[in-house]
């Protein structure tokens, strides 16, 4: 190798952390063997309690996926043919997903300019007599105004899911999200703050009823083995992946830390004009799942990086409401105009709690050179 050639910064990077934790997870997926509990079971009893406790709510029910959790909590609140349900356009796809897979319909808002999350105002312009909720999604691992949202969910009678599958951590006025909707849905996919090594997620609550019938329909609808109450799913967890998980949720807020500390050498450093960011209000505590920028040469930018060594990656470049699997909904360009330009101009920097200052250094020097 040539000493011009740069080492590659990726988007994201698991094998580093990997390294650093290696002892731990091995151990924690030995015990998991010895016991031969494969399928819900002890370790997922116990993250389950350690990852309620880490959030602060009294219940949680583990299952294998993000969206496993948003379609559980879909269906344990009733959703169907008919109920409106109100979603972010600028979330990934799951959370509408989640909707329409229990019958439901995803009715898709703006996000605001500034914090790009959850319109509080688009909100209430689309409440019908078929609402029947909202979920708020915390983008990018940023609070959304909460209370914005709940005041008009109080008001018209509809409940509040948190869709916090990128908000591992993160605070609304010093309290962690996932506390404040009725029930709040996680994803652990690899590379979310907080990653199991394979799928899982989790509905976290404090609502005692919801939880037991979740709990229920997570393992086809049955309370006791071979009698089934009602039809369910088979969404549990593997007992691997919460052993792996319970290792992970230790070092949750040292890697949360270092992405903040990461994020604010970006924001420092990135000279203004060579993009814009979300901007944080005063509630807003981010732990930065992505660190996104805006710039109106988005793929000029992409490109320049990419000549550099540097990948980011685009998180995402067509808003739910222009997909094709939402043809049938009707919606056009300009329906959701802030969340169509954020799709257009998005770009996320490399972002990984091991990424050194040097490479941070590498990616703000590479931004401020692009001239485009
Ligand atoms: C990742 C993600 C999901 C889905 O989680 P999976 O574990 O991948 O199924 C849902 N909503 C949002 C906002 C996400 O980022």
């Amino acid at each position: 190798m040539s000493a011009e050639v740069k080492e590659m910064i990726p988007f994201f990077d698991l094998k580093l952390q990997y390294r650093q934790i290696e002892g731990e997870i091995r151990a924690a997926m030995d015990e998991v063997f010895q016991q031969t509990a494969f399928v819900d079971g002890p370790f997922v009893a116990r993250f389950e309690e350690e990852f309620a406790e880490y959030i602060g709510t009294s219940q949680a029910v583990a299952v294998n996926s993000g969206t496993s959790a948003l379609i559980l909590a879909m269906h344990a609140l009733g959703v169907g043919p008919g109920d409106e349900v109100i979603v972010p356009a600028n979330t990934f796809i799951a959370t509408a997903f989640a909707v329409s897979l229990v019958g439901g319909k995803p009715v898709f808002v703006d996000c605001r300019r500034d914090t790009w999350n959850i319109d509080a105002q688009a909100i209430a312009a689309r409440i019908t007599d078929k609402t029947v909720g909202v979920i708020g999604v915390h983008l990018y691992g940023a609070p959304f105004d909460v209370a914005a949202v709940q005041q008009i969910c109080e008001a018209h009678n509809l409940w509040l899911v948190e869709d916090c599958a990128q908000s591992h951590g993160a605070e609304y006025k010093e309290e962690k999200v996932g506390r404040f909707g009725v029930l709040s849905c996680f994803s652990f996919y690899p590379g979310k703050n907080l990653g199991a090594y394979g799928q899982g997620g989790a509905v976290l609550t404090d609502n005692v009823g919801l939880a037991e019938r979740m709990k229920r329909l997570r393992n086809y609808g049955s309370p006791q083995r071979y009698y089934f109450d009602e039809v369910g799913h088979n969404l549990r967890m593997d007992g691997l992946q919460a052993a792996i998980l319970s290792v992970k949720l230790r070092h949750l807020d040292a890697w949360n830390e270092r992405k903040i500390e990461i994020a604010n050498r970006y924001r420092a450093a990135i000279t203004k004009g060579k993009g814009k960011w979300q901007c944080h209000p005063g509630f807003s505590h981010s732990v930065y799942h992505l660190f996104v920028i805006m710039h109106p040469n988005r793929d000029g930018l992409m490109t320049h990086l990419n000549d550099q060594g540097i990948f980011p990656g685009i998180h995402y470049p067509v808003p739910c409401h222009l997909q094709k699997a939402y043809e049938h909904l009707g919606y056009k360009a300009g329906d959701c105009p802030n969340a169509e330009l954020l799709s257009s101009q998005c770009l996320s920097l490399p972002m990984y709690p091991e990424l050194t200052d040097a490479q941070v250094e590498r990616v703000i020097e590479a931004v401020n050179g692009f001239e485009g």
